[in-house]
């Protein structure tokens, strides 16, 4: 916390009696040279002095002495004092939750905005090159060619490998997985191990496109499997 906070929070508190004039001279003077560089301080003040105003009918400028005050009228600022200053924090947070707001009113109209690009690159019957979403970047496919299990009915359209930096990763486009039966996926590497890539559910005639990735790196992989009911391979590739 810096000086100048820790002098503009001491300094606020005098505020209320600076405002009712029950400030010694000094600290008064304290008062006035912050007051020139706070405008917070100053608008606070002003605030105070309307109380001062309402609460006893002072004229605050005649106040060049610690003057007789009417009684009460100290607790009263204080009470002024925290209350302005609740409600001055009350603003500030209504002002910074305003703020949030708007920033995510903002974003939300972005994501609508890019949205609404995308649905328009759809909606142009996959004409690509009139796209104006920007696509994202493709990292190169490995092609591989999977052989598929004895007594298997899946076709399999495509099959790549994306060599992540985490991991390497397989991306299979196929038909006929059974339909809601669960599949696994895993990579085996070069010391034995099997490292699970993930599992999916078949959706039997229907093509789809699965991206299955593993925890191990591509170059430390030499098979790739996927699993079905029972435990059988449905679909593999050496490496
Ligand atoms: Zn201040």
């Amino acid at each position: 916390m810096s000086t100048y906070d820790d002098g503009h929070r001491e300094l606020r508190e005098l505020l209320g009696s600076y405002a009712s004039g029950h400030l010694p001279e000094t600290e008064a003077d304290r008062v006035r040279a912050h007051l020139d560089g706070c405008a917070d301080c100053r608008a606070e003040l002003d605030e105070l002095r309307a109380v001062v105003r309402a609460l006893g009918s002072v004229d605050v400028s005649s106040f060049t002495d610690p003057a007789p005050v009417p009684p009460g009228l100290g607790d009263g600022v204080r009470r002024a004092v925290a209350q302005a200053r609740a409600d001055h924090d009350a603003d500030e947070l209504g002002r910074r939750r305003a703020a949030a707001d708007e920033r995510r009113r903002r974003s939300r109209l972005r994501l609508v905005g890019a949205a609404a690009a995308v649905v328009v690159a759809l909606g142009v019957g996959g004409a690509v090159g009139r796209a104006t979403a920007p696509e994202p970047p493709q990292p190169p496919l490995e092609a591989i060619s999977m052989e598929v299990g004895a007594d298997q009915q899946v076709t399999v359209e495509s099959a790549d490998l994306v060599a992540h930096t985490w991991g390497v990763e397989l991306r299979i486009v196929a038909d006929g997985f059974a339909e809601g039966q669960t599949f696994q996926a895993a990579f085996r590497t070069d010391d034995g191990e099997l490292v699970p890539a993930g599992e999916f559910i078949g959706v039997g005639p229907a093509p789809m496109t699965c991206f299955l990735q593993s925890a191990a790196l591509r170059q430390d992989v030499t098979q790739v499997v996927v699993t079905g009911p029972g435990g059988r391979t449905v679909l593999s590739s050496d490496l």
